[in-house]
C-alpha cells in the first residue's frame, strides 16, 4: 500500500451495488476491503480487482466475525485512518402487515439496521474517533433507498428498516461533528441488480386465502418490471467515488430514471392522494363507503 493510498470498507460486495461501488473506487486508486459470506465470491472479486481487493469474510449479523474483519483492516491500516466505510449490505423482505410473522421484520432489521449499526462501532475508531490514528478523518456512506423515505404497500418491513437507517444517519452525523467524521445517505430508486430476482421468489402462498393474494400476485410482476428497468449498478459506483472525491459532499443523494414522476412527486403530494395513486398501480380497491 503506498503511503498516499486511502482505504476504504464495503459491505455486500459480491454482487450488485457493492460490486459495482467496489469496482468503481478499486478503479479510482483505493484499496479496497469488501464483505462477503463465501469464499467463493473472495476469489471472484481478488480475480476481478487485483491487488487493489482484500476480502473481509463477515455476516452483518455477526459482531464476532465483524471483528475479526476489523482487525484484519486495522493491522494493513499501519496506523493511518481509514478513508472511508460504505454501508452496502442489505435485504428486502416483503409482505402485508396484518399476516407478516414478527421473525421476517425482526431477520429485516437485524440485518438493514443492526447490521450497519455493528459494522459502523466495529471501524469508527479507524474512521478517526480514535485520534491515536493519523491522517484526515473519513466517510461513512449508508446506503439507503427511497423507501427511506417513501413507504409502499406490501413492503413495510424494507421501507421500516430504510427509514431507521435515514434516522440513524442522520443522528450519527451530528454525533460524529465532533470527530470530523462525515455521514452521507444514498437513497437509490430501482437499481438493476439481483435482489430484484429475489422477488420472484416472494412466495404468496401464505396469503391464497387472504384479501391480498391477487394483489401480491401483480406486485410481484411490477416489482420485476421495475427492477429490470433500473439504472446500471455501475451509476452507484461512479456517485459514491464522486462522494469520496468531494470535500463537500451534500448530506443525501437521490438517484433514480424518472426522477420527478417516481420521487419528487411522491414526496411532494398530499399523504392521501400518494395513498390513492399507489392503490391504484398495486391494484388495491378501496372498500366503498356504506
Ligand atoms: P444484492 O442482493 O445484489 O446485494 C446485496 C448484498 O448484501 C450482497 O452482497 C449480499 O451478499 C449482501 N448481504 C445480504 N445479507 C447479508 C448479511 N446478512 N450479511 C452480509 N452481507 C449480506 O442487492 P443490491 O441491489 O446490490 O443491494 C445493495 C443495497 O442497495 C441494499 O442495502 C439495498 O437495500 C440497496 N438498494 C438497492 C436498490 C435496487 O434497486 N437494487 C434500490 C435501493 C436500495
Amino acid at each position: 500500500m503506498s503511503a498516499e493510498q486511502k482505504s476504504v470498507v464495503i459491505t455486500g460486495v459480491s454482487t450488485g451495488i457493492g460490486r459495482a461501488i467496489a469496482a468503481s473506487m478499486a478503479g479510482g486508486g483505493w484499496r479496497v476491503f469488501g464483505s462477503v459470506r463465501k469464499e467463493a465470491d473472495a476469489a471472484s472479486l481478488r480475480a476481478e480487482l487485483g491487488a487493489a481487493f482484500t476480502p473481509l469474510i463477515f455476516d452483518v449479523t455477526d459482531a464476532d466475525a465483524i471483528a475479526r474483519g476489523a482487525e484484519t483492516v486495522r493491522a494493513a491500516l499501519g496506523g493511518k485512518t481509514l478513508g472511508g466505510l460504505v454501508n452496502n449490505a442489505g435485504v428486502a423482505v416483503a409482505g402485508p402487515l396484518r399476516y407478516l410473522p414478527l421473525e421476517e421484520l425482526q431477520r429485516q432489521i437485524d440485518i438493514n439496521v443492526y447490521g450497519p449499526l455493528r459494522v459502523t462501532q466495529a471501524f469508527l475508531p479507524m474512521l478517526g474517533a480514535d485520534r491515536r490514528y493519523e491522517g484526515e478523518p473519513g466517510k461513512i456512506v449508508n446506503i439507503s433507498s427511497v423507501a427511506g423515505r417513501l413507504a409502499s404497500p406490501f413492503m413495510a418491513p424494507y421501507a421500516m428498516s430504510k427509514h431507521a437507517l435515514e434516522a440513524f444517519s442522520d443522528s450519527l452525523r451530528r454525533e460524529m461533528l465532533v470527530h470530523g467524521i462525515d455521514v452521507i445517505v444514498i437513497g437509490p430508486g430501482a437499481i438493476a441488480t439481483p435482489i430484484w430476482a429475489k422477488a420472484d421468489e416472494i412466495d404468496v402462498e401464505p396469503y391464497k386465502d387472504t384479501e391480498y393474494h391477487e394483489t401480491l400476485n401483480r406486485m410481484r410482476a411490477l416489482m420485476q418490471e421495475v427492477g429490470y428497468a433500473g439504472l446500471p449498478a455501475e451509476d452507484m459506483g461512479k456517485l459514491v467515488l464522486g462522494i469520496f472525491g468531494n470535500p463537500k459532499p451534500r448530506a443525501r443523494y437521490t438517484i433514480l430514471r424518472d426522477k420527478f414522476r417516481m420521487w419528487t412527486l411522491p414526496s411532494l403530494l398530499p399523504k392521501r392522494l400518494l395513498d390513492r395513486a399507489l392503490a391504484k398501480r398495486f391494484g388495491i380497491k378501496p372498500r366503498a363507503k356504506a
